[in-house]
């Protein structure tokens, strides 16, 4: 127990953190491109805000939350996802009074209690981008046009848009009403889960993972289908959108997504790769959930990105993520006095910028070769009594084999120079 990270955690490496840094740049710079601003939220919230801002018919909510009370007596939760935490703080922030549309992107972990398999974990990550403000769908088709741009700068291929409608309150209600009709002979057949959603929910039924139920409700009316006005037209310009950029896309009739609160446009990212995993991505307009969060009526939409899922499908794409370097340069030590100026040397090169080591570990000057050889270094420069006394030694380019005697004094000049 005591040494073993907790099921459905994992503990993220040296080995491998350069992959993370690298994609977490990536996906920041593209944020930035576009005008989102980080923003930063905490790891736990009141349980009541993402009853309220999931959804208590969702399996996030049902099964899924870390829920525990606290010394006070407070229930709290630990954040599932990112969107309900940034809504509570652009109310609270009152960011509805900045200028709009307010487009904000995060980089968070994220808590769900979930059965564990590849790709499916009980902590995981989340890159995510909230906008607030804007009816779309240009904005719609922004938010999608930053994934696909995320996904190309990566080289990741094989990965295909599915985007859907599930409409405005107004079409749900009228199609709720169709949808219960389909339902009604063939409830007793679909799971317990089903059964319990069928009054408070039913378009959730159609979402449902289990096989029986997926194949019971195949035909079941899609909203899509049965789209008011203003929703029909909406979906035609997010598609004229993506066609003007020339993103390529699926109608997928079927997908509904995880949040109850989701209108009008959902999509989601799916690798042909990871089989059941295989949504990278999930994404949707939420127009009534600030409002049901306590804010004032505000349009917003939003996607969140497995930043684990992701990895595996680069992973298994093989595509190469930059290697970080390792310390440049070694200064190796004969003696106590040699030791006391790479001291100095070594603090003035790091202040530079220049990744250098010394011994810190009192071994012998071949041990000391030896590490600096494993370490990797461009560099070693071997300083002894003699060498502190003539103020010169050997610089030895590790790569080349190159040798040349030089001035201590101009060892950070000529590193800072690339001579
Ligand atoms: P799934 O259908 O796979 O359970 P979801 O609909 O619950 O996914 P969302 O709530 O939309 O997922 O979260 C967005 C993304 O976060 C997912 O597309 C996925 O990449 C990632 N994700 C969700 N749950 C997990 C998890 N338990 N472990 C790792 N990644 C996850
Ligand atoms: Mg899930």
């Amino acid at each position: 127990m005591l040494t073993q990270a907790p099921k459905g955690t994992r503990d993220i490496l040296p080995s491998e953190i350069h992959k993370w840094q690298y994609v977490e740049r990536v996906f920041a710079d593209i944020c930035k491109s576009y005008g989102y601003r980080e923003i930063r939220i905490p790891v736990f919230e009141h349980t009541e805000l993402f009853q309220r801002g999931v959804g208590d018919t969702t399996d996030i909510v049902q099964k899924e939350m870390y829920t525990f009370l606290d010394k006070g007596g407070r229930s709290i939760t630990l954040r599932p996802e990112g969107t309900a935490g940034v809504v509570r703080s652009y109310i609270e922030h009152g960011m509805s009074s900045l200028p709009q549309p307010v487009k904000l992107y995060y980089n968070i972990s994220a808590y769900r209690y979930e059965n564990i398999q590849k790709g499916r974990y009980r902590e995981f990550h989340q890159f995510g981008v909230e906008a607030f403000g804007s009816k779309g769908p240009s904005i719609d088709v922004e938010i999608i046009s930053m994934l696909n741009m995320f996904f190309e700068k990566l080289g990741l291929k094989n990965v295909s848009l599915n985007i859907n409608s599930i409409g405005c309150p107004k079409c749900r209600r009228a199609y709720n009403d169709k949808l219960k009709e389909f339902l009604s002979p063939i409830l007793k057949d679909l799971c317990d889960n089903c059964n319990a959603r069928f009054n408070r929910n039913p378009l959730r039924i159609i979402d449902c993972k289990e096989d029986r139920c997926k194949k019971l409700t195949a035909e079941a009316p899609a909203l899509i289908d049965n789209l008011c006005e203003e929703c029909r037209e909406h979906f035609e310009g997010l598609k004229a959108g993506l066609d003007n950029l020339n993103i390529n896309y699926n109608v997928d009739k079927g997908i509904v997504r995880g949040l109850d609160y989701y209108t009008r446009t959902v999509f989601e990212f799916v690798s042909s790769n990871v089989g059941t995993q295989g949504t990278i991505c999930g994404g949707g307009r939420y127009d009534g959930l600030v409002e049901i969060c306590g804010g004032p009526s505000t349009p917003g939409i939003g996607f969140a990105l497995g930043v684990e899922r992701l990895l595996l499908e680069m992973d298994s794409q093989n595509i190469s993520i930059p290697e970080p370097e390792g310390a440049y340069i070694f200064i190796a030590t004969i003696g106590e006095k040699a030791d006391r100026y790479a001291e100095r040397l070594v603090y003035q090169l790091r202040e530079n910028g220049i990744s250098a080591e010394k011994d810190v570990m009192d071994r012998s000057l071949k041990a000391q070769m030896k590490y600096a050889d494993k370490l990797g270094v461009t560099y070693t420069v071997v300083l002894g009594d003699e060498e502190i006394e003539s103020n010169r030694a050997v610089m030895r380019n590790m790569k080349s084999g190159e040798q040349k005697d030089v001035s201590l004094d101009s060892i950070l000049d000529r590193l800072k120079n690339n001579l």
